[in-house]
């Protein structure tokens, strides 16, 4: 099923970096190892079309040393598929997303794919820095959404695999000119996925402006535990580590309250299922049309990987942490999901059939002083650290 597309004209460049050791890693995300079997890493490449000017686009398929696979094409940074193991060792693709390039190209909420430069909302596409006022693109309704109407999702990076003892890797590379989607400056922006022999699927991003600049790219994976297309999130128990979120207005623009979840439904603090409270008549629920809010993360002062979230669906025993280096997380339960979007194997993705955990600053935060900053300046690095982690029970 993996190999579906070897049966394109396109051929196979198979790249395999050399064989690993199952490496352990002890402390952080990874803690815990499930390395077994075969231990051997692997990437190979493939054709994945092209573009309709013509852009040739590869996809690359990372096999990590316990046969886990990600198969992530260069188009828009997208992680097309992601096979991970239940409590029977029985491998299934967690992330919704399209067979071919041309379903991407034409019509997606964002599977998969790394979103900026500015993840999220920017009320009305304005901002003011330095004094000096900038229109961006506006792509929902009045505002900017997930860096505009040709934002990094829909551009071709620079792709190279990379490979440690311990992972194996993409690491893809984009330069966003001055004045794309109306941001200035130019941004050299590098993400770079690895695959770990302890099945998480890590993500580091590392970014340059030669003008200040928002930047805040996030990865918009929409996550289903149970297998892409099978069903619902509902049934999914999710942990979030945060005691407040930010409220918005009802066109999804925080208001600029950080408020506490106590006594609401987005108390995600002890495991609940996502299902539990959707649907209850809550303002900032029908906003969203459900959750599609950013939790303020409770961090300490370090800057290091925190755990932010845990999911996990009952019944293939599938289990997800999720660390970051971020201070906010946007949950979104794929409310806008109506079954439009035909996915892998023909299965259409309804309403609810896929959750989003986005890390990432506030929306809107070139709007909102009081939110942590997220210019990025000449001189300064942004970096960001943000880990998928696996384990079924
Ligand atoms: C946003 C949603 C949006 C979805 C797809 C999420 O990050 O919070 O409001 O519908 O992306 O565009």
């Amino acid at each position: 099923m993996i190999r579906r597309h070897l049966g394109w004209s396109f051929g196979l460049v198979g790249i395999t970096l050399g064989l690993c050791s199952c490496a352990e890693n002890k402390v952080g995300p990874d803690r815990v190892a499930t390395a077994k079997g075969e231990c051997k890493m692997k990437v190979e490449k493939e054709s994945y079309g092209k573009t309709p000017d013509g852009r040739a686009v590869d996809i690359y398929t990372l096999t990590n040393a316990t046969g886990a696979k990600a198969r992530i094409t260069n188009y828009g940074a997208i992680v097309v598929e992601l096979w991970v193991p239940d409590r029977d060792g029985k491998l299934g693709d967690v992330v919704l997303g399209y067979d071919k390039l041309a379903d991407y190209i034409k019509d997606t909420p964002y599977f998969g794919a790394i979103v900026g430069r500015y993840g999220n909302r920017i009320a009305h596409g304005k901002f003011t820095l330095d004094g000096k006022q900038y229109a961006l693109a506006t792509n929902w309704k009045i505002h900017h959404l997930h860096g505009g109407k040709r934002g990094f999702d829909k551009v071709v990076w620079q792709a190279e695999p990379v490979q440690t003892g311990k992972a194996i890797g993409l690491k893809l590379h984009y330069l966003s000119k001055d004045g794309e989607e109306g941001y200035p400056g130019n941004l050299n922006i590098t993400v770079t996925y690895w695959l770990t022999n302890c099945n998480s699927l890590k993500i580091e991003y590392e970014a340059t402006a030669d003008k200040p600049t928002p930047c805040n790219p996030t990865h918009h994976g929409y996550w289903n535990l149970a297998g892409a297309g099978t069903r619902d999130i509902l049934d999914h128990e999710l942990t979030i580590n945060a005691d407040k979120f930010t409220p918005t207005n009802d066109t999804l623009i925080p208001t600029g309250e950080l408020k506490s979840v106590e006594g609401t439904p987005f108390d995600f603090r002890k495991s609940m299922k996502i299902g539990a409270r959707i649907n209850e008549n809550d303002q900032q629920l029908k906003f969203g049309g459900g959750y599609d809010h950013n939790w303020v993360l409770n961090r300490t002062q370090s800057g290091d990987l925190e755990l932010a979230a845990r999911v996990c669906e009952p019944t293939t025993g599938r289990a997800m942490e999720v660390w970051t280096t971020e201070p906010g997380l946007q949950f979104y339960a794929g409310n806008f999901l109506d079954g439009s979007n035909v996915g892998k194997g023909g299965k259409p993705y309804k309403h609810r059939y896929g959750f989003c955990v986005e890390a990432q600053h506030y929306p809107d935060s070139p709007n909102q002083p009081q939110f942590p900053s997220t210019i990025l300046r000449p001189g300064q690095v942004y970096r960001q650290t943000t880990v998928y982690k696996f384990s079924a029970r």
